[in-house]
């Protein structure tokens, strides 16, 4: 029943109470038309609807609908009435008998009836495929796309729904948007049987439907691992960013059981990136999510198990054995861990602010929010290369785009390529020297109050605003077990030793720790998530290679 593309064949489907006429019916079309396209029965309207709903929300497409005027509980007036919400595309044909001629004429302007049909229509040569054969055509000139990818309907300023999307997209699971008040989200909640009072509402590319589902739903629903398969590995690797994704490949290629565990979509910040063009045999530059969908594939061929929507809460250490606590209270153990968690943007600090954090407010989300900010003025805070990289991304998207930096240039803050590009594209206006002092609006952002060195505020309009305001490490369930700085990065290797050369308190082994080595023996840190490391995709995926290899020494010598 599928293309070669992959798509499903166009149904025709057919409603007759009568078993006999129904049967004849479908055979009549599937004599002439059954190669190109699916010939669907039902025999009563009930059942019609239901198949028209399944359909819908597998996002099968209906060519043509006919229906029979007499049946009992509903006529195929009000069937084809209601089959209109669900498939409004689907030409539509009612077949009646010579006595309800009247009631048929009716209908075309009740159902904007395509064509009545007039029973029996032997031979069909004659009386039917002309007909049928009209409205296809008629069909096939009209834009008809079938959408066989997961469908997404919710609000546009619901926080809910922009992560559900954005879970999706950084998973690079391919999804459509349907706002839930335009006419293709309503027929597609009418087809989920929904009141649209609780949204987002996904629907799966097999028609499976979700309510306000979790990540770890949404991951279980599009095939992506929650849970591991083993109880004990060599090697488990929290985070799955370049940091991460690195100590996946080299772990598995190097032989070692390797589990790596992210809380929301690997890639990390990374996977964010619109273009990452200082990445070593990239001359033309990478996006992100191509570089992380390699990352997945190499890892996943080395061997790697990959969890995703699995957030580390806490880490124990029982004699040699690491354990890894989860949120959803499951645990795995293994020989060694590799810290790899990064950091997550830091929280702009203001009054009312958290109520529109997904309501036109966004931490580095511009990826998925693109298409939102069509025609419309967009702000972005901060004056760092991930800042500038979004406002390059939206001004293809924004009617202007509004860089909100608070120190005096870009210059100190930014990479030279970026603030070129950024001075070649008209749309984007630079405001240094500015701060968000406030956030406004009801249900979703509508103005923001900047205010400048000198303390003058402005009110502006703002429907959108992307905050990229420096990030930090969440690494607070860490807390009393392995050392951080004081500003919660992981301290490794040398950086532990004391004045006089020793090993933190507490350290066992006859030996220092190793250069990426926590204060934990065989627990390392690599990436961004590390004190005093560089903050580069190149240096994570380094440190994420080279800490494979300080986990192979250490494990040599338990
Ligand atoms: C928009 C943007 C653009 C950038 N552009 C560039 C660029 O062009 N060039 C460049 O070199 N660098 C760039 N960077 C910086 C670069 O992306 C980072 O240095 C790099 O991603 C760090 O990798 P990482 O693996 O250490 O951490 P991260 O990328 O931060 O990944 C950490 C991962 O760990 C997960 N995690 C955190 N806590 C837990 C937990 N408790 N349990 C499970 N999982 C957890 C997170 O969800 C995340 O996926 C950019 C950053 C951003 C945000």
């Amino acid at each position: 029943m599928t293309e070669p593309d992959g798509t499903r064949r166009a149904a025709l489907l057919t409603v007759d109470d009568d078993p006999g006429v129904s049967r004849a019916v479908a055979r009549d079309l599937r004599r002439r038309y059954g190669e190109r396209y699916r010939i669907v029965r039902a025999e009563s309207g009930a059942d019609g609807l239901e198949a028209l709903r399944e359909m819908k929300l597998r996002g099968d497409l209906v060519a043509v609908i006919l229906a029979d005027y007499r049946m009992p509980n509903m006529t195929g007036v009000e069937f084809l009435e209601r089959a209109m919400d669900i498939h409004p595309g689907a030409r539509r044909v009612l077949l009646t008998a010579y006595a309800d001629t009247g009631a048929a004429i009716d209908a075309i302007n009740v159902v904007d009836l395509d064509h009545y049909l007039l029973k029996p229509w032997d031979p069909p040569e004659e009386k039917l495929y002309p007909v049928v054969d009209d409205l296809l055509e008629a069909w096939l000139r009209s834009d008809h796309k079938p959408v066989p990818e997961t469908k997404v309907v919710g609000h546009r300023w619901s926080a809910r729904s922009s992560g559900v999307r954005e879970f999706l997209a950084r998973n690079q699971v391919p999804y459509r948007w349907y706002l839930s008040d335009q006419a293709e989200g309503k027929r597609l909640l009418t087809a989920a049987g929904c009141d649209g009072l609780r949204l987002p509402l996904v629907i799966a590319p097999g028609g499976e439907v979700l309510l306000e589902p979790t990540d770890q739903d949404l991951a279980a629903q599009v095939g992506l691992s929650t849970t591991p398969a083993e109880e004990f590995y060599d090697l488990v690797v929290i985070g799955g960013g370049p940091a991460g994704l690195g100590a996946a490949v080299y772990g598995a290629s190097e032989g070692l059981r390797t589990v790596l565990v992210e809380r929301t979509a690997t890639g990390g910040q990374a996977g964010q990136s619109a273009r990452i063009e200082n990445y070593l045999g990239f001359p033309d530059g990478v996006s992100g999510a191509q570089l992380t969908d390699r990352a997945r594939r190499q890892a996943t061929r080395f061997g790697a198990e990959l969890l995703t929507a699995c957030e580390a809460t806490a880490l124990e250490v029982g004699g040699p054995s690491r354990t890894v606590r989860f949120a959803d209270g499951t645990a795995v153990s293994a020989h060694s861990v590799i810290l790899t968690t990064g950091v997550a943007y830091r929280q702009l600090d203001l009054p009312g602010l958290d109520e529109l954090t997904g309501r036109g407010v966004y931490y580095g989300s511009a990826l998925t929010e693109a298409d939102g900010c069509e025609g419309q003025d967009v702000f972005i805070v901060g004056g760092a290369n991930s800042a500038g990289q979004a406002a390059v991304y939206l001004s293809r998207h924004a009617k202007s785009v509004t860089l909100l930096v608070r120190g005096a240039s870009l210059e100190a803050s930014m990479s030279h390529y970026l603030i070129q590009q950024i001075a070649d594209i008209p749309t984007i206006t630079v405001r240094t020297g500015t701060r968000v002092a406030g956030v406004h609006g009801e249900d979703h952002l509508e103005g923001l109050t900047l205010q400048d060195t000198s303390g003058r505020t402005e009110l502006v309009e703002a429907q959108r605003m992307f905050v990229f305001i420096g990030a930090a490490p969440r690494t607070d369930w860490l807390d009393g077990v392995v050392r951080r700085d004081g500003h919660g990065f992981v301290v490794t290797g040398p950086d532990l030793l004391d004045d006089a050369g020793r090993p933190p308190l507490g350290w066992e082994p006859d030996r220092l720790p190793y250069h990426l080595e926590t204060s934990v023996p065989g627990v390392f840190a690599a990436g961004d998530v590390r004190s005093e490391s560089a903050k580069r995709v190149a240096s994570a995926v380094g440190e994420g290679a080279m800490a494979v290899m300080l986990v192979h020494r250490y494990l040599e010598g338990l």
